[in-house]
């Protein structure tokens, strides 16, 4: 059984009382259940906070993202080492917004994920396709694409180091959740393409859902077969709806 992640990206929000009236009280119930990894993504000036904060096992920091670059003059970049050093385990890598309002290809994406692994950190690649790319039925080869882009920069070995997030452009922030069926065919298609490389490898890696998950929709998506926890936006910014979303992935542990 794969264990399960929660991620919280908290994006361009909040300020840093954020630290004490979102982070604690969801660090202090995470460890009632650590049997899930819970990961926080605050914006780049809120790290060294809510590292501080941090008091839970189970409870892990990340960077929404980072320089393709490990150093140099790059003005206002953050490279993967600093962000190591400041306590980051993981990195969002290939977020929609990131590749749609920063211009991010999946070279770029495949840059970062290398950087990320030289420093020790674990990506997580979001790949997802827009509402138009479904509609024409290109869903399957574009998520493929985005995979192989960054397969064959890092090696599948390092595929095992990585985590995945599928999130479907148009379920973000939207309020429209992929069905969880929706949702399984295309984990199972990513399992499926790494697996032709290594079944161990595919065996082995969580790939999380993202796109509107909620308290109240995260039992049925993390109950399909492929779904290893999710990728949260919205509800991450409320303390009782992640703490239950942290519930429902622990939930599904027990039941297995
Ligand atoms: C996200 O941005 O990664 C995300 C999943 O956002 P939301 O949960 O708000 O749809």
């Amino acid at each position: 059984m794969r264990r399960p992640i929660v991620a919280a990206n908290w994006k361009l929000n909040g300020n840093l009382s954020m630290v004490s009236s979102l982070l604690e009280p969801i660090d202090s119930f995470a460890k009632n259940f650590n049997d899930v990894d819970v990961v926080i993504s605050p914006p780049f000036p809120y790290l060294a906070a809510c590292g501080h904060a941090i008091k839970s096992d189970n409870v892990f920091l990340s960077a929404q993202s980072v320089a393709r670059e490990m150093q140099g003059a790059f003005t206002g970049e953050v490279s993967a080492e600093m962000l190591s050093e400041m306590g980051c385990v993981y990195i969002i890598v290939g977020h929609s917004e990131r590749r749609g309002y920063y211009g991010e290809s999946d070279q770029i994406v495949a840059d970062k994920a290398v950087r990320s692994l030289e420093a020790g950190l674990t990506p997580i690649l979001c790949v997802g396709e827009s509402l138009e790319q479904r509609e024409q039925e290109q869903m399957k080869e574009v998520i493929i694409k985005q995979l192989a882009a960054v397969m064959v920069k890092v090696g599948i070995d390092n595929m095992a180091k990585m985590v995945i997030a599928y999130e479907p452009i148009w379920a973000i922030g939207t309020g429209k959740t992929a069905t969880p069926e929706q949702a399984q065919e295309v984990h199972s298609i990513i399992r499926s393409e790494i697996a032709k490389q290594s079944p161990e490898i595919a065996d082995g890696l969580r790939i999380l859902y993202g796109g509107s998950v909620k308290a109240s929709n995260a039992v049925e998506l993390f109950s399909q077969l492929d779904i290893d926890g999710g990728l949260i936006g919205g509800a991450s910014l409320d303390a009782k709806q992640f703490n239950a979303i942290v519930k429902a992935a622990s939930a599904l542990v027990i039941t297995q």
